[in-house]
């Protein structure tokens, strides 16, 4: 059978490739980078950087092209089938990645060149990506003895269970519960559509009335706009309160036995808690870091949290003698402050965020910041026609990357926003080969009589992956594992938030926020009130926040051996990060997903150190001028081109000159006052 993804392929074969062509190709392509591999393991000569790193780095690549159309078309353009192949390719995938970090011989042949790296004078590119390799097998226990690797592996596998069970719970704990309303009055407050909203899974269910579910498309309008307190409580109560039963579903004994798993595979590792583990490998490096950077950011924080909290207060007393504000009030008054402060809806928005508009703004600021320029092509393959496909060049006319841009919701496509690519940059033999860059967004669609107007969320969510898109679009490195985003988790929002900057500067929204009908320019009270809306209750925000990380290392970073009472461990992780009453029947461990289930353990620190890059980033631009040619070049030199060649810290410095620091993000979230 003829297959186009077997074929060596640029620009991915849209037209040509048809659902069966690609479970032959995967299996095909899997066992020819096996053989890749065996011919480096197999190899006679002594192992070197160049036959062992080098070739392990290059081989696959048919693979990743392959896997990188497959599972793009899967998020943005999907069906059952595509769905099926899914299922069955993933676990070949995982076993074949697998295989690759279990395999010892290929590892003795790492171990061999990592022994020797001091005498190599290998560029600094070259010693991370020998570095990350050699961690990246080591850190699977590669270096320990049969015994220890045979107990790496039982916990891995009981870990694996553990956190599939946390999840499932969490999911049946929120699809068992539901409010049944039969009063409308009971509805009081709720938005005309939130109601509809709410009658219609009634329906769907076989009932009368309204029903709200612990889902946030119901949960969150629910805790915003309705003016029954008690409803309220009940919904809060019952959110809060999931996987805290003492039934089936709780969840309190599988935390006690990932996060001794978790302290258990760290030590045996050589690693004193879970958190040195896993920051190792990110910006922050270690716990003691992250917990300063915490408490930092804490102490200037709490004094606003604190005022907000006391304003908030002061206005549910005054509008409905409510004498302790509790979290079931939070989202209620501070929705009902907002409106009565800014008055900013949505609506007032819209007519000036065009989505065409939109995406010229966009350019502009690529090319006044980097010099690129963006040319419309017909002439690339498109995987549905709304796709809209560009050629970059830069400003000596060079070719950079190939841009295609999804911007409305389909049947087929996942919710969200995101940035992919259908082919990594890398330089191999002398050729730098340019990447293929995709954003895939779920906006608004055009009408007969109204083009796609944007909300200004929307705005901030296209500069966002846009900027992820440079990351991409810029890379300039040799190695397709170190290129554009591959770099450590906390780093990687820097280049996205960072373009969100721009969407509230006058100097940007001149080139692009024009009324769709009358072409007038943004009223510049508009933007500020944008402004303003935008650092609205920013303190308990980010207190909130920070109660998260707390709560997150509280869990990672200790010896867990003494711990017997998950809800008191908790409460006394949020000691000093607390501003409502305590709530005994709810505990936020036996739902916190991101920790127990997903990828975020001793991570959930790197939303707010993101933020902190960011603005630190931002004022360094504003300082000389938010176009400033010499500031933009450094930053694509040092952050956007080098993807994971280096440390992100050392990138940041020399592109900034000095590290980090809070206050920038304290000026801008209007936490502290600039200093003059
Ligand atoms: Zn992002």
């Amino acid at each position: 059978m003829n297959n186009p993804l077997l074929e060596p392929f640029d620009q991915a074969p849209f037209s040509k490739i048809k659902n069966e062509h690609f479970k032959p190709a995967f299996l095909q392509a899997i066992d020819d980078a096996k053989k890749e591999i065996d011919d480096i393991v197999e190899n006679p000569d002594a192992p070197t950087f160049q036959n062992t790193l080098e070739a392990l780095d290059f081989a696959g690549q048919q693979l990743d092209r392959i896997s990188s159309v497959f599972f793009n078309l899967n998020s943005a353009e999907t069906n059952e089938e595509i769905q099926k192949i899914a299922q069955e390719v993933s676990p070949l995938l995982s076993e074949f990645s697998n295989d690759i970090t279990l395999n010892q011989g290929l590892f003795e042949r790492i171990k061999a060149v990592y022994d020797q790296k001091d005498t190599l004078k290998l560029t600094a590119e070259q010693e991370t990506l020998l570095e990350k390799k050699y961690k990246s097998f080591s850190r699977n226990g590669a270096n320990l003895n049969d015994s220890d690797k045979k107990r790496l592996r039982e916990i891995d596998a009981e870990l694996s269970k553990l956190k599939l069970k946390f999840g499932e719970n969490v999911l049946a704990e929120t699809n068992k519960y539901e409010m049944h309303l039969t009063h409308e009055e009971d509805l009081k407050g709720l938005p005309e559509g939130e109601k509809e909203a709410a009658a219609q899974l009634a329906e769907s269910k076989g009932k009368d009335g309204w029903l709200i579910t612990l889902d946030y498309p119901s949960y969150i309008p629910f805790m915003k706009y309705a003016e029954n307190r008690e409803l309220r409580k009940e919904l809060s109560i019952a959110f809060g309160g999931k996987g805290f039963h003492g039934d089936e579903l709780d969840n309190q004994e599988n935390i006690l036995k990932i996060v001794s798993l978790r302290h258990e595979r760290a030590n045996l590792l050589g690693y004193a808690t879970h958190a040195h583990f896993v920051l190792e490998e990110r910006m922050a490096e270690t716990p003691e870091k992250v917990m300063d950077f915490l408490n930092e950011l804490l102490e200037k924080a709490k004094p606003a949290a604190e005022r907000e909290f006391g304003e908030l207060e002061a206005f549910a007393k005054e509008l409905d003698q409510i004498d302790r504000l509790e979290k079931w009030d939070s989202a209620f008054y501070s929705e009902k402050l907002k409106q009565k402060l800014f008055n900013l809806d949505d609506e007032k928005l819209k007519p000036y965020f065009k989505l065409e508009n939109v995406i010229n703004g966009v350019f502009k600021v690529a090319e006044k910041l980097f010099g690129l320029t963006f040319k419309e092509v017909q002439t690339v393959e498109k995987y549905h026609p709304e796709v809209k496909t560009f050629e970059v060049y830069d400003d000596k006319n060079n070719f950079i990357s190939l841009f295609y841009a999804d911007f409305h919701p389909r049947p087929g496509k996942r919710g969200g926003a995101w940035m992919t690519s259908f082919k990594s940059q890398y330089t191999l033999n002398g050729k730098n080969n340019r990447p293929h860059i995709s954003n895939v967004c779920n906006f608004t669609k055009p009408t007969k009589s109204k083009p796609s107007l944007l909300t200004f969320n929307e705005v901030t969510t296209l500069f966002h992956e846009f900027g992820h898109g440079l990351h991409g679009m810029l890379a300039n490195t040799t190695y397709p594992s170190l290129s554009g985003t591959s770099v450590y988790w906390d780093f990687v929002e820097l280049p996205s938030q960072i373009m969100e900057n721009w969407c509230y500067e006058k100097e940007a929204l001149e080139l692009f926020a024009f009324h769709y009908e009358t072409g007038e320019l943004i009223p510049m009270e508009l933007v500020e009130k944008i402004k303003e809306s935008a650092t609205f209750q920013e303190g308990m925000a980010t207190v909130r926040q920070l109660s998260f990380g707390f709560l997150d290392m509280a869990w990672h970073s200790n010896d867990p051996a003494n711990i017997k009472d998950v809800k008191a461990y908790e409460a006394k992780a949020f000691e000093g990060t607390d501003l409502f009453p305590d709530t005994p029947q709810t505990c936020m461990s036996t739902s916190f997903s991101h920790i127990f289930q997903g990828g975020y353990s001793s991570g959930y620190y790197s939303y707010k150190w993101a933020e902190v890059l960011d603005a630190d980033a931002f004022a360094y631009f504003k300082e000389n001028g938010i176009f400033n040619k010499t500031v933009a070049d450094k930053f694509k030199e040092n952050v956007l081109s080098k993807g994971g060649t280096e440390n992100p810290m050392e990138l940041y410095k020399r592109f900034k000159g000095a590290e980090p620091n809070i206050d920038a993000l304290l000026e801008r979230a209007g936490l502290i006052k600039k200093a003059s």
